[in-house]
């Protein structure tokens, strides 16, 4: 068995203990990691806090070896993104995707500038609003794109001056370790540190006194832990949590161009993305024929072990997942709902699960009020906009939203009433380098990405200086 390594110090260290990978495709453990100790996370923080010296003071070496790093990841070492496919289940073109968009994010934000900006600077004095580096950083990250999430927190928090402790999930580890393997050869001792372990290794993390801002995507229960947890020691965080995100098709669409987008909006990865169509308002005139073409899209994907030529969609990442998403449809079924395709897992083996159509719903079911990270849509009818817009906002989500309609400009009223960080109209997952993303309510604190995203690593400095 291949052997993964954690970095510290920047030297890779097996651990005292290992805990076992599952690959969601066959529901077997087929990999082994170290599992983080206490002794070995402290290493990782004080290395990570003798680096902040060095590394806080010259941003144009920082932004060259941030470079070198995204270069390193333009040409991926072997078996990177096959590795992301065995961890995480999704298609290997789309692992080769998170990758190329790994080296890219970071391309892109060694590009930032952090500005200082000038206020005043006459006789009486000059005064300058400085950004300056938070110190070490600990970020946590999910198991739904390991390898892209890490680096939104990476690359800024780098650039900013700060370093890192980073900790994957416990069900997607490897591909973060092999990061860590490949910029440990670019970057200083201590700059980036990861570590592997449960979520016990988290809680550790964001109660550890060295940290002094905790960078975390995760469920909307964990960043509420984190949250607590960083609050006796008053540690800045930024938090991405999960999202409830509503489309809102209008009256005016052509339905046969929509449908497809809104199948992909909610069931790219397998529907475990933060910010995924998780239901669908359509007009109660459409939604018969709604609820054909959406159920047409997916009665035909292509469902199976990502490393399988043609395969559209991966299995659901780990079990309790799994056993949620099945939850949730049963108890929408319990209340009457028409599974309109699918509604049932796929074989004996791994987590697989149809691809869900789920008609005859509406709120007040837990499939449409909560978030199913799934493979498993609900489409509600709705009589007027007004009413399909109170009910998008009736929740204590706020990640994103769409609006799709034939008339650009009405759908960008619509989507501007939206009570969420990102408001799309005829599209959804519209998410770039150069954008903040962030969730309004429950959703998150903080954004990232972008210079918003870069500022969210660095504090206040005034200078202002009299000069009579
Ligand atoms: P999770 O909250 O269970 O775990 C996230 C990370 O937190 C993992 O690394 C886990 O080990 C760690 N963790 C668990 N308990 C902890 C604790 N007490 N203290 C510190 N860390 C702890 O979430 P998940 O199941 O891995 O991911 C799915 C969730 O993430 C969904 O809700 C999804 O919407 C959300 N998400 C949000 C974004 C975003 O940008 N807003 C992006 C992706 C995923």
């Amino acid at each position: 068995m291949a052997e993964y390594t954690m970095t510290i110090d920047g030297k890779g260290v097996k651990g005292s203990k290992t805990v076992g990978v599952v690959n969601p495709a066959t529901g077997k453990v087929f990999a082994q990691v170290p599992d983080c100790t206490r002794a070995e996370l402290d290493q990782a923080m004080e290395a990570a806090k003798r680096a902040f010296g060095s590394w806080s003071r010259d941003l144009s070496a920082r932004r060259n070896l941030l470079n070198e790093c995204a270069a390193a990841l333009q040409s991926p070492p072997e078996g990177l993104a096959r590795m992301l496919t065995q961890e995480q289940g999704k298609p290997l073109a789309k692992a080769s995707q998170e990758i190329m968009g790994t080296a890219l994010w970071c391309q892109y934000t060694a590009s930032l500038d952090i500005p200082n900006e000038v206020i005043q600077d006459n006789a009486a004095g000059k005064v300058e609003i400085r950004r300056k580096p938070v110190g070490v950083v600990a970020a946590i990250t999910p198991w739904n794109y390991p390898i892209m999430l890490a680096m939104w927190k990476i690359a800024p928090a780098l650039l900013a001056g700060n370093t890192v402790v980073l900790k994957p999930s416990p069900f997607t580890p490897i591909t973060s370790l092999m990061l860590g393997e490949v910029l440990r050869g670019i970057l200083p001792p201590g700059v980036l540190n990861v570590v592997s372990g449960g979520d016990e290794l988290g809680a550790w993390m964001t109660s550890h006194p060295v940290p002094r801002k905790i960078s975390f995507t995760g469920s909307v229960e964990t960043g509420k832990k984190v949250a607590a947890s960083a609050a006796p020691d008053l540690k800045r965080f930024t938090l991405e949590l999960g999202g409830n995100d509503a489309a809102i098709v209008l009256a005016d669409v052509d339905l046969s161009a929509v449908a497809p987008k809104i199948f992909w909006g909610a069931f790219e990865n397998s529907g475990q993305i933060c910010s995924a169509i998780k239901r669908v308002y359509v007009p109660e005139a459409m939604y018969p024929s709604m609820l054909e073409k959406l159920g047409e899209l997916a009665k035909n994907v292509k469902v199976g072990d990502g490393l399988e030529a043609g395969t559209e969609l991966g299995p659901i990442n780990n079990k309790p997942q799994f056993e949620r998403v099945t939850e949730l449809v049963e108890d929408a079924k319990k209340h009457g709902a028409k599974i309109v395709t699918g509604g049932s897992r796929m074989g004996k083996d791994g987590y697989f699960f149809q691809p869900t159509i789920v008609g005859g719903i509406s709120d007040g079911v837990r499939l449409v009020d909560e978030e199913q990270f799934g493979p498993a849509l609900p489409i509600i009818p709705y009589k007027d906009v007004d009413d399909a817009v109170r009910r998008a906002n009736a929740t204590t989500y706020g990640l994103s939203g769409s609006v799709w309609s034939s008339n650009p400009d009405r759908g960008a009223e619509v989507a501007a009433q939206l009570e969420c960080g990102s408001a799309w109209v005829n599209q959804h997952l519209a998410i770039a380098p150069n954008l903040p993303f962030g969730g309004a309510k429950w959703s998150g604190i903080g954004v990232e990405n972008g210079t918003w995203g870069l500022l969210g690593f660095t504090e206040i400095q005034v200078v202002n200086v009299a000069r009579n």
